[in-house]
């Protein structure tokens, strides 16, 4: 293979060192450069100026490297975000988000006391809220009524302040006295959302009524 001389060779070394020559031609390349101590240098120092420069190898390297970072960071960044987002729905989940405890006749009961106020108890072992309304004046049948509404909510973990007194203070079942309540006629028991009925109209007094338990009458 001797006879094919070196500057052919050297001009194929660009494509060569490209890998764009075909198979034969790669073959009588590596063939002439493993012969060839002066092709061999030129190969080298082609493959070498063909790279990015040191310095400029460098830059891209530390481009490479702060997009990759910033990359990271913001990955970083959000992944943490996220988590404290994630955190902060189960804390408000697990604290605040507040769920009706459904009626029961041994968990609530309402009770006349001599000066006729109503007082609400509560059995069960700890609740974050109670919701109550003052008395209203709704037509029910025909007859005016004056109403009383009423539901305890409990949370997932229930208040932390509430199972703190609870634990602390309260032993007994708790007492609630009932806002006005000399005049209650009727008390019902159950989830309520007045802005439904006085402010929007979605939802009228007897559509209400119906979903809730009345729980005492006078
Ligand atoms: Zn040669």
């Amino acid at each position: 293979m001797k006879e094919i001389k070196c500057t052919i060779i050297q001009d194929f070394l660009p494509l060569y060192v490209d890998d764009v020559v075909s198979e034969d031609t790669k073959e009588l390349v590596e063939q002439h450069l493993q012969t060839c101590q002066a092709c061999q240098k030129e190969y080298q120092q082609m493959t070498q100026t063909l790279y990015v420069p040191i310095e400029n190898k460098a830059t891209l390297f530390e481009k490479i490297n702060k997009k990759w970072n910033r990359k990271k960071m913001i990955l970083i960044g959000s992944s943490i975000l996220t988590t404290l987002l994630l955190c902060l729905a189960v804390f408000s989940y697990v604290f605040y988000y507040e769920k009706m405890i459904p009626y029961s006749n041994d968990l609530f009961e309402i009770e006349e006391q001599e000066d006729q106020t109503l007082v609400a108890t509560y059995f069960g072992k700890s609740h974050a809220g109670t919701h109550m309304t003052h008395p209203m004046k709704v037509e029910i049948d025909g007859e005016m009524k004056n109403i009383s509404l009423i539901y305890y909510v409990e949370t997932m973990a229930n208040s932390p302040t509430s199972n703190f007194l609870q634990k602390d203070q309260r032993k007994d079942p708790e007492r609630l006295e009932l806002p006005d309540s000399k005049t209650v006629d009727e008390v019902y028991y159950g989830q309520f959302d007045l802005e439904k009925i006085i402010i929007t109209k979605e939802q009228t007094w007897d559509e209400l009524l119906q979903e809730m338990t009345l729980i005492w009458e006078r």
